[in-house]
């Protein structure tokens, strides 16, 4: 081992040199990569070895065993959950936060001063969200540990209402939920939180074909609460059809009553980037706290996510993640350490492809992006709507596509054409459920995306839609 390590290290050049020509190979050539595995390889138990092989001869392994089954998940084609590529300056950043491997904690430079990159990272982000600065933020590994994050100060919040210390006592008695269409990731936090996962009050949405809330519905609810403290979850930008709580509405809500105000905004949010869109976000400033995933339409790798929590909440959210035993001292933004202001202690420095991304692209190369991918599901939705064989569950609001097969009697098959549709490797969709209704769903986040992608999936639609009849 220790020789292979020298040997490693003396040449790390050559190491380096053929990891980028390996990555250049994969990138130039990811629209091309298959978007599923075909042939689901056996997983056999390996052996640690004695001795080890050394990087070159482990690169040679990697590249038997593994390299041919990795997915085009980056790729223009991928339309499943909500998966967003990685720009060139992301993966640079990505690159260089690995080679520089710093741990980002605090600002006062104990060694290093990624802290300052990250909160410079938030600063911009704001910016590019167009949220005012009075909102502090940070990097974490996806969106679930961000509504984590939010809903375990929106619990310290909620104690403090009736008096007690619930990071430092402990959880005891019900915390009120009030929420509509929640994303099965906050109701993940809850349970982790030890609110329970099954104690949510579900408000109506505003309407049959709705996934938002509906503001009257909420505030009956708030009024049988009779004064008491609850959170509540809303959306910006549902999974299935991208639907958006009505911020304006909410936000006079808060002027009448006291409660915490969180919004996941995990992929929506970043309809903020858009002329056209941006309407949809409005008001949502007036928020608590918010959750934004970066490694979805930011386009930077896996795992990036920020929360953004009003400042003046500092106090209770160092009280939920005080890292030492004594009470916190003094004003915690004067010697800030993120490992009291979040879950994690060490860290890597998260913001470094967002900060290269952000920098290399600015204002007007989000803006494209998002506007891009909006107008390109926009026409895969009129191609859904004009053809005979599919129909659309929902209007396309903003960025995904919910749609189902025509022939009602043909429900069954929806998977088995999903089924089929991924399997010729040049798509990829998954599928879900609305309005009693198996359906599918297709979201565009790739800054790759083109309409040509389009037309060729619309292509591989129909050709299995023609082997099924
Ligand atoms: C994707 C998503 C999440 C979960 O995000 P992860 O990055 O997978 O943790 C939460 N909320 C919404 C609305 C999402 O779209």
């Amino acid at each position: 081992m220790k020789e292979y390590l020298k040997n490693d290290s003396d040449q790390i050049d050559h190491i380096l040199e053929i990891i980028k020509n390996q990555g250049i190979g994969y990138l130039n050539t990811i629209s091309e990569r298959p978007t599923s595995v075909s042939n689901m390889p056996v997983f056999e138990k390996q052996n640690l070895p004695e001795q080890g092989f050394g990087t070159e001869e482990t690169l040679k392994i990697f590249n038997e065993r593994f390299e041919p089954i990795m997915v085009g998940s980056g790729g223009p084609r991928y339309l499943g959950f909500v998966t967003g590529g990685a720009t060139p300056a992301s993966i640079a950043g990505d690159w260089l936060a690995t080679i520089y491997d710093q741990n980002t904690q605090s600002t006062k430079g104990h060694g290093d001063i990624s802290a300052n990159i990250e909160l410079e990272t938030i600063k911009i982000l704001l910016d590019l969200l167009g949220l005012p600065d009075n909102f502090l933020g940070g990097f974490v590994t996806g969106a679930t540990m961000s509504n984590f994050t939010c809903l375990a100060i929106a619990r310290q919040w909620v104690g403090k209402e009736q008096g007690r210390d619930i990071a430092k006592d402990g959880i005891s008695g019900a915390i009120n939920i009030l929420t509509a269409t929640p994303h099965s990731s906050a109701i993940k936090s809850l349970s982790l939180l030890g609110i329970g996962s099954g104690n949510i009050t579900k408000i109506k949405t505003a309407g049959e074909d709705r996934e938002a809330i509906s503001v009257d519905d909420l505030e009956d609810h708030i009024i049988k609460l009779g004064g008491e403290p609850f959170i509540l979850i809303s959306s910006g930008g549902t999974v299935n059809t991208v639907d958006f709580d009505d911020f304006k509405a909410i936000h006079a809500l808060k002027e009448k009553y006291k409660f915490w105000w969180h919004i996941d905004a995990a992929f929506g949010g970043f309809a903020a980037c858009s002329d056209t869109y941006k309407h949809l976000v409005e008001g949502w400033e007036y928020s608590d706290s918010i959750t934004v995933d970066c490694h979805k339409w930011l386009n930077v790798p896996y795992e990036s996510a920020v929360f953004f929590i009003k400042e003046q909440y500092k106090t209770l959210q160092v009280e939920t993640f005080q890292n030492s035993n004594a009470p916190y001292l003094g004003d915690p933004l004067e010697n800030f350490s993120y490992l009291n202001f979040l879950p994690e202690n060490s860290r890597r420095l998260k913001a470094l492809p967002a900060w290269f991304s952000l920098m290399a692209y600015g204002k007007k190369g989000y803006q494209e992006i998002v506007d891009n991918n909006i107008t390109l599901s926009r026409q895969f939705g009129q191609m859904i709507e004009n053809s005979d064989d599919f129909k659309l569950l929902a209007p396309v609001r903003l960025n995904t596509v919910c749609f189902t097969l025509k022939d009602s009697g043909k429900q069954d098959e929806v998977g088995k054409f999903l089924a089929m549709l991924n399997e010729t490797g040049k798509v990829f969709m998954t599928p879900t459920f609305y309005h009693q209704q198996n359906g599918i769903r297709a979201a565009f986040v790739n800054w790759r995306t083109s309409e040509n992608d389009v037309v060729l999936i619309f292509g591989v639609m129909n050709t299995i839609i023609s082997q099924l009849k």
